[in-house]
């Protein structure tokens, strides 16, 4: 692995979009995949398209969950900001995922142990909690109805995944969190999930699960109250840096769109998987990786509880492990199967991942699957997410491995705290936030994907096969 230092990181004054992403039908605003989450949030919430000019303290590119948080912080903080999407609020991953809130980093603690020692890691894992608290707050201030829940359990099915579990509690407890219980054998294990498959698991008070895309469109709605601006149908096309306007020592960013310019002192990108600039960091630190979920039929009250009798979030504890809940409306909501291939639509994906879910809740043989949806992550080599600067005033958040309904409310609250700082520093230099947790996290090493531009994508498909082997060994 080449690890990526701060020199090595160019950092480029133009930026543009891949000329595949303005011809293609990303370019052309799209309406919310057909899913579960589509049908049951506010078709009706809809937002202009940016025409004309604007200037605005803060930019924000990507209406996700990343977008969304770092522009609700930097409003209630009083600074004037625009969310440009190019399709609609929440329409990438952030409105079609599981909706799991994982309580730590896919990647657990020991790239932070590696990079930081303990006390960094324990900064990292603090971050963790807050950000689970940010979102319970953040709910209960603007009167978010998402469905929030909290819980987790980790199943295991075989004693590999319960030594695994026992390993994580331990890692938990050293950080001070101690509200866990290792769940030992199949009868205590129904108590959560009602499968013959497990023979026990961890089962955590933190983390849990919430409909994410009425989440982001409560923020949004929050965002607007508070003097933001939000457009949609708004693919950014580039941006670059101007000359020093009077009085201000730094050059604000001038961001293109399809029928105007935006003018902002500073930039946010967050377009994690769907990310399409032609920029070196952008393009290096995360790979698309596609993930696929389907909903049941309403299985009535009764017939949801005696599936899943705590309305906890559950996933199999393995490299490439189903994540599965329950939905208000008494479905089952599951979710599976990573396809390396960069693709978020591929032939059978609901076949497959039904299979799978009848594999682990043979109870659920036979009942009609009404919804099947896909879509993309982005993840990193080391599966740790990342958090860092594109340029003086312009920063950027992706690559949450899997766990950025968590990790992006984590992100966002860094890159908010941190801009803020610059903001109300007339230098706009960013050094407000030196021992921040933006510069924390800015530190925390990234590791190219090895291969090159070439062998990339193949490398990822032999190591994505290479965790299904492992997964193997119960
Ligand atoms: C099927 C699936 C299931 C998942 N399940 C879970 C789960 O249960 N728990 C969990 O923690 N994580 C889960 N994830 C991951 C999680 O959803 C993501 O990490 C998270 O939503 C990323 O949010 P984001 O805002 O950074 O990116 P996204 O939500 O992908 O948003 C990026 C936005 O940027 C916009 N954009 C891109 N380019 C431009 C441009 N040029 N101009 C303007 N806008 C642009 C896109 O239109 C998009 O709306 C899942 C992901 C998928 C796909």
């Amino acid at each position: 692995m080449v690890s990526l230092t701060p020199d090595k990181m160019a950092s480029q004054e133009s930026v543009r979009l891949t000329a595949q992403a303005r011809t293609g039908s990303f370019a052309h605003g799209g309406a919310h995949i057909d899913s579960w989450y589509a049908a049951t949030a506010d078709t009706e919430l809809r937002f202009t398209e940016f025409v004309g000019s604007d200037r605005v303290d803060v930019c924000v590119i990507g209406g996700g969950l990343t977008g969304l948080a770092t522009a609700l912080e930097l409003t209630e903080r009083g600074a004037r900001v625009a969310v440009l999407e190019a399709n609609r609020v929440a329409w990438g991953a952030s409105g079609r995922n599981g909706g799991h809130i994982c309580s730590f980093t896919p990647c657990r603690s020991a790239p932070y142990l590696r990079d930081f020692g303990k006390e960094g890691a324990a900064r990292v894992f603090a971050m963790t909690r807050e950000g689970q608290e940010r979102i319970v707050q953040r709910a209960e201030r603007y009167g978010i109805d998402c469905d929030l829940r909290r819980g987790y359990y980790h199943a295991c099915e075989g004693k590999h995944q319960m030594q695994d579990a026992r390993e994580l509690q331990r890692e938990f407890a050293s950080y001070g969190y101690t509200e866990t219980q290792m769940l030992e054998g199949n009868e205590e294990s129904c108590t959560v999930v009602n499968s013959p498959r497990y023979i026990g698991g961890l089962l955590e008070t933190e983390g849990g699960h919430m409909h994410p895309l009425k989440y982001c469109q409560g923020m949004a709605r929050a965002i607007v109250a508070q003097g933001g601006k939000i457009y949609e149908d708004t693919l950014v096309l580039g941006w670059e840096r101007t000359g020093a306007e009077k009085g201000k020592a730094a050059s604000p960013y001038q961001i293109y769109c399809a029928k105007g310019d935006l003018v902002a002192d500073q930039l946010v990108v967050a377009c994690n998987a769907y990310q399409n600039f032609k920029h070196p960091i952008l393009n290096r630190e995360i790979l698309p990786v596609g993930s696929f979920v389907v909903a049941t039929e309403s299985l009535g009250k009764e017939g949801a509880e005696s599936i899943l009798p705590r309305d906890l979030s559950v996933a199999t504890n393995r490299n490439l492990g189903e994540y599965y809940r329950r939905t208000s409306d008494h479905r089952v909501l599951f979710g599976a199967r990573a396809n390396y291939s960069g693709k978020e639509n591929i032939r059978n994906s609901d076949t497959i991942v039904a299979k799978m879910m009848v594999n682990l809740l043979p109870s659920l043989e036979g009942v009609k699957i009404d919804y099947a949806w896909g879509g993309l992550l982005a993840i990193t080599a080391r599966r740790a997410f990342r958090v860092g600067r594109l340029g003086t005033g312009a920063y950027y958040a992706h690559g949450y491995s899997g766990s950025g309904v968590l990790l992006t409310q984590v992100a966002a609250h860094a890159m908010a705290q941190e801009i803020d700082g610059a903001q109300n520093d007339s230098l706009a230099t960013g050094r407000a936030g030196q021992g921040s947790d933006f510069a924390l996290l800015e530190k925390v090493r990234a590791w190219q994907f090895p291969g090159g531009r070439m062998w990339r994508k193949p490398m990822l498909v032999l190591a994505g096969r290479v965790m299904q082997l492992q997964d193997l060994r119960k």
